[in-house]
C-alpha cells in the first residue's frame, strides 16, 4: 500500500470529503482516513438534518439524487406566533450526500481507507509528517488535515484548537411519519424548514421540523449547556426527554410514529476559533469549529473551509512549490475569516443574545420580523449593528443589561 501522499485527510465528513474532491480534481495524491466501516458508512456520523440552500448545491455541484425534499420557505416559530420567509432550500439525505462526496472524489483519484481511526500525529523535528491510525499503522503526507469534526485528535494534540466543554452544543433528531404538517393554528409546514424558539422545548437552543414529503419530517432539537440553558432547563431532563416531551404535547405529532433506524445525534462547539493551522497542518470543518452559530448551518460552511484548505495546499505545492510552513499556510486562516465565516464574532454575540431572550420576547420577535423589510433583515443576519438595533425595543433593556453583564463576567464563547 502507498504510504506517502501529498495530502492526508482525517475524516470523511462534508469538510474532508469536499477537500478531497477539490484536491483530487487538481491532480494531488490524497488519502482520506475514516474511522467508520465502508459497509455501514455513515452510521454514527449520520448526524445531520442536512437542510441546505441552492447556493451550496450550485457552488459544489451536488446532484439532485441526494435531495429528500425541496423546500420553498423557512419558518420561524415561537410559542404562540410565527414568521414565514419565502426562500428555496433542500433537505438532503445526509448519508447519500456523504457517500456522494466519497464516490465523486474517488472518481478523480482520491483514495479512502475506511475502518481507519486516526489517533495521533507523527512528529519529526517538531513538525507533523504523518499520522498513526488503528494503534500502529502509519501514513505520511506533505500536508496533514484534521477534518474529524469535534473529535479533533490531531488538532488537539498539536495545540491548534481548544474546544471548550462549556461551548459544546448537542443535538438529536428522529424522522417521523403521520405528522399533521398543515395543522390549523400553526404555520403550514408543507415544503418548509421550520425552526422554533421555545425554552420549554429546547432551553437555551431551538427545535425544528423539516418537511421531507407527504406526512413525514425530520424533528429535532439542540442547545448549548450555557447559563440560558441552566435558567430554563428542567431537573433531570435529558435531551431525549425534551424531544419526547415535545412530541407528546404538540398536537401536530398526535398520530405520528417514529421511522425505525432514523435517529440522528451529534454535536458541535459554538466558539470563535483562534488559529487553525501550524507547520504542515490545517484543521477544517467543525474541528475548527466552522458551523454557523446562529442556526447551525454547518454543511456549506464546512465544505467552504475544505475548499479554502485545498486552495491553500495548491498555493504551496503547485504554484510556488513552497514549503508548507505555518507562515505559508497562513493564507488558509485569511480565507476562512474573509470568505467562509466573515462575521463569526458578531454572529456569536447575536446567538448569545437570541438564546437569552425569554419566550414572550420570541413571540414579539416574530411580529418584529414581519414589520421590518427584507434588506434590514438580511443586513441584521450579516451582523450589521444598525440593522440589529432595529430589532430591539425599550423593553429589551433588562435583557441587554443581562447580556452585557454575562459578557463581562464570562466571556462565554470566546
Ligand atoms: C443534529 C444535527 C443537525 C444538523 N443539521 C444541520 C442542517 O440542517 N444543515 C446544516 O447545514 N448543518 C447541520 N448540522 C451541522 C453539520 O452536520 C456539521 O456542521 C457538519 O456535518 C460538519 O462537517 P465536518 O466534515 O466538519 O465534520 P463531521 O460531519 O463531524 O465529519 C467528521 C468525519 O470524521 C470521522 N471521524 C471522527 N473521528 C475520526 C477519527 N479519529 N479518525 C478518522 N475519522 C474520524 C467521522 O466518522 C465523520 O465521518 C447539524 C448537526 C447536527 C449534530
Amino acid at each position: 500500500m502507498n504510504n506517502r501522499y501529498d495530502v492526508v485527510i482525517a475524516g470523511a465528513g462534508p469538510a474532508g470529503g469536499q477537500c478531497a474532491r477539490d484536491l483530487a480534481a487538481r491532480g494531488y495524491d490524497v488519502v482520506v482516513l475514516e474511522t467508520e466501516s465502508e459497509d455501514e458508512f455513515p452510521r454514527q456520523s449520520n448526524k445531520s438534518t442536512a437542510g441546505t440552500f441552492p447556493s451550496m448545491m450550485a457552488s459544489f455541484g451536488i446532484p439532485d439524487d441526494v435531495v429528500m425534499q425541496y423546500t420553498d420557505s423557512v419558518v420561524l416559530e415561537s410559542p404562540t406566533n410565527h414568521y414565514v420567509n419565502e426562500q428555496p432550500g433542500a433537505v438532503l439525505e445526509f448519508a447519500d450526500f456523504k457517500r456522494f462526496l466519497v464516490e465523486d472524489s474517488r472518481a478523480d483519484g482520491a483514495e479512502y481507507r475506511f475502518d481507519a481511526r486516526v489517533t495521533a500525529p507523527i512528529m519529526e523535528n517538531g513538525e507533523i509528517v504523518g499520522v498513526t491510525y488503528n494503534g500502529d499503522e502509519e501514513v505520511y503526507g506533505e500536508i496533514i488535515i484534521d477534518a474529524t469534526g469535534p473529535a479533533a485528535p490531531l488538532a488537539k494534540k498539536l495545540g491548534v484548537v481548544d474546544l471548550k466543554r462549556k461551548n459544546h452544543a448537542i443535538g438529536i433528531e428522529y424522522e417521523f411519519e403521520g405528522i399533521d404538517i398543515d395543522r390549523p393554528g400553526f404555520a403550514d409546514l408543507t415544503d418548509a424548514m421550520m425552526l422554533r424558539l421555545d425554552h420549554n422545548i429546547a432551553p437555551g437552543g431551538y427545535s425544528w421540523i423539516f418537511h421531507t414529503g407527504g406526512d413525514t419530517a425530520k424533528v429535532g432539537l439542540c442547545y448549548i449547556q450555557n447559563s440560558s440553558h441552566d435558567q430554563y432547563a428542567r431537573d433531570d431532563f435529558s435531551i431525549d426527554d425534551y424531544l419526547s416531551y415535545w412530541v407528546e404535547t404538540d398536537p401536530r405529532f398526535r398520530n405520528a410514529t417514529r421511522l425505525e433506524g432514523k435517529q440522528h445525534r451529534g454535536s458541535a462547539h459554538i466558539q470563535l476559533p483562534e488559529t487553525m493551522h501550524t507547520d504542515r497542518f490545517m484543521a477544517i470543518g467543525d474541528t475548527v469549529p466552522t458551523i454557523d452559530p446562529l442556526w447551525g448551518e454547518g454543511i456549506k460552511k464546512c465544505m467552504q473551509s475544505g475548499r479554502a484548505a485545498a486552495a491553500t495546499v495548491d498555493s504551496c505545492l503547485k504554484h510556488g512549490n513552497l514549503e508548507p510552513t505555518a507562515e505559508n499556510l497562513e493564507v488558509y486562516d485569511t480565507l476562512w475569516h474573509r470568505d467562509v465565516a466573515p462575521n463569526q464574532r458578531k454572529r456569536l454575540l447575536m446567538t448569545q443574545l437570541l438564546y437569552l431572550a425569554p419566550n414572550e420576547r420570541y413571540d414579539q420577535f416574530m411580529a418584529d420580523l414581519r414589520r421590518l423589510d427584507n434588506d434590514t433583515l438580511a443586513n441584521a443576519n450579516r451582523g450589521n449593528i444598525p440593522a440589529i438595533a432595529r430589532l430591539f425595543e425599550p423593553s429589551d433593556i433588562p435583557m441587554l443589561a443581562k447580556f452585557a453583564k454575562e459578557r463581562l463576567s464570562l466571556d462565554s464563547f470566546l
